[in-house]
């Protein structure tokens, strides 16, 4: 929806609207609020109100941590869900500097700055996720365990189905919010869950995926359940993905889709696929940015592995849905729920302009079974694997001038740095699948 500062400001009164929570993601794409009051709702839309970013993690600049939130008027949305006395409004805003310059470190920022290079290409991309979570019950200290006593199954509507309640009730709260909800079901893993929301313009779509997941967390909240996106939560179980739908749009008109074409699909739309492909390596560590990410990406689960594309399976990496015409898409399949929602946008984006750029043959597609292919096989058909742990996906990435490019220098500076130390932290652990296996052994 559109809006202009008046009508804000009136919807604002008429809803009896009292705080209003300006909203931005961090550099690890956790949502930062701050609340402010209503009589500072047309200071807020002017863009004045300050904030501190020396707090925020990979905000931080040696010599300046004043910067100014800029909301986007056509994010505003009030929240569905009561608080005593007037309800709460929010709206997701760009960083800016003292100076006017927008903040470099701001991640809205670099999705931005990736759409304008599609739209100078004569572009527009959209896209449309498939967040996949976990529902698990509080221990009588109200801590999150990894418990659940749903017996459910994919697409099961079953009475023990204990997160059933919680899923529809988020669903109810983000169609009050505006989000038009394609589907939601029940995920193969018990207490599992999967919502999908239609296609929209990539930076609807980015703010539709912070917001969606605070607002399945409060959510379930009110259920007594944690909600967490962490991708692989409980070892041999299905972990949770985030397929990404995408399509570039030109003049109107889905510009994957052509009628000729045996496959029904455009030269452009071969190039996005290369482009995806040729970078698959580099971008994992952002579509796939935890130590855990890489626990789901293993034979089995239905995540993938080995980066190829299909028509048909769902074992490679980029699938092509079966819709044609304005409906023509790529899913891409390694994304997970963890990842910033801004970034991983923009490097999907650019991986497939940078596709159509340089005309990136993605090659014959896979139409057996990958997992069934030994390396041998693999190797001769020219498939290779996405990196298997964090530490390879780190290196892939700190290499890669094409992401620092798209990130910015400070971006990918930073997300380097604490990825690094991450690794480093979790590298020196013992864990407790080491002490069962050597502690008697040896
Ligand atoms: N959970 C699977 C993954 O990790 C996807 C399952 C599905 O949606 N078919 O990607
Ligand atoms: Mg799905
Ligand atoms: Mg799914
Ligand atoms: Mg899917």
């Amino acid at each position: 929806e559109k809006f202009s500062r008046e009508k804000i400001l009136k919807i604002a009164e008429e809803n009896n609207v009292e705080f209003i929570r300006l909203q931005f993601v961090d550099i690890l794409g956790i949502i930062k609020n701050v609340a402010i009051t209503i009589e500072q709702l047309p200071e807020a839309l002017d863009g004045k109100i300050m904030f501190d970013g020396s707090s925020i993690e990979g905000y931080t600049r040696i010599h300046e941590s004043d910067m100014y939130l800029k909301p986007d008027y056509d994010t505003f949305t009030i929240f569905p869900w009561g608080t005593s006395g007037g309800c709460t409004a929010r709206m997701m805003c760009d960083i800016y500097l003292p100076d006017g310059e927008p903040f470099v470190g701001c991640p809205r920022g670099a999705l931005k700055r990736a759409m304008a290079e599609a739209e100078e290409m004569g572009y527009e991309m959209f896209a449309g996720p498939e967040p996949e979570f976990f529902l698990f019950e509080k221990d009588e200290h109200g801590n999150p365990t990894t418990n659940t006593h749903d017996k459910g199954g994919y697409f099961d509507l079953s009475p023990v189905d204990l997160g059933g309640e919680a899923r529809r009730d988020t669903v109810l709260a983000l169609k009050k919010m505006g989000f038009e909800v394609e589907a939601a079901h029940h995920e193969v893993a018990p207490g599992q869950h999967e919502i999908d929301f239609k296609y929209t313009p990539v930076l609807r779509t980015a703010d539709n995926i912070a917001t969606f997941k605070f607002v399945t967390k409060i959510i379930a909240m009110q259920h007594n359940l944690h909600a967490t996106f962490m991708p692989k939560p409980i070892y041999g179980e299905s972990g949770s993905g985030m397929h990404v739908h995408q399509s570039l749009y030109r003049n109107g008109k889905n510009a994957f889709y052509d009628p000729e074409d045996e496959h029904g699909l455009s030269e452009i739309a071969y190039y996005y696929i290369g482009g995806l492909l040729k970078h698959a390596k580099e971008t994992t560590a952002i579509l796939n940015p935890t130590i855990n990410s890489y626990k789901r990406l293993v034979p089995g689960y239905e995540a993938p592995v080995y980066i190829s594309w299909s028509t048909q399976n769902r074992s490679a990496l980029v699938r092509v849905p079966s819709a044609r015409g304005n409906g023509t898409r790529l899913e891409l399949r390694n994304p997970d729920p963890a990842a910033n929602p801004y970034l991983a946008t923009a490097v999907m984006l650019r991986a497939g302009l940078d596709g159509i750029k340089n005309k990136i043959d993605p090659g014959e597609q896979t139409t057996d079974n990958i997992y069934e292919m030994n390396y041998k096989e693999r190797k001769s058909r020219g498939i290779s694997s996405l990196p298997s742990s964090m530490d390879e996906a780190l290196k892939h990435f700190q290499e890669s001038e094409f992401m620092r490019e798209t990130l910015g220098e400070h971006i990918f500076n930073h997300l380097v740095e604490a990825k690094k130390i991450e690794w480093s932290v979790y590298k020196k652990q013992v864990h407790s699948w080491e002490i069962d296996q050597y502690l008697t052994t040896y």
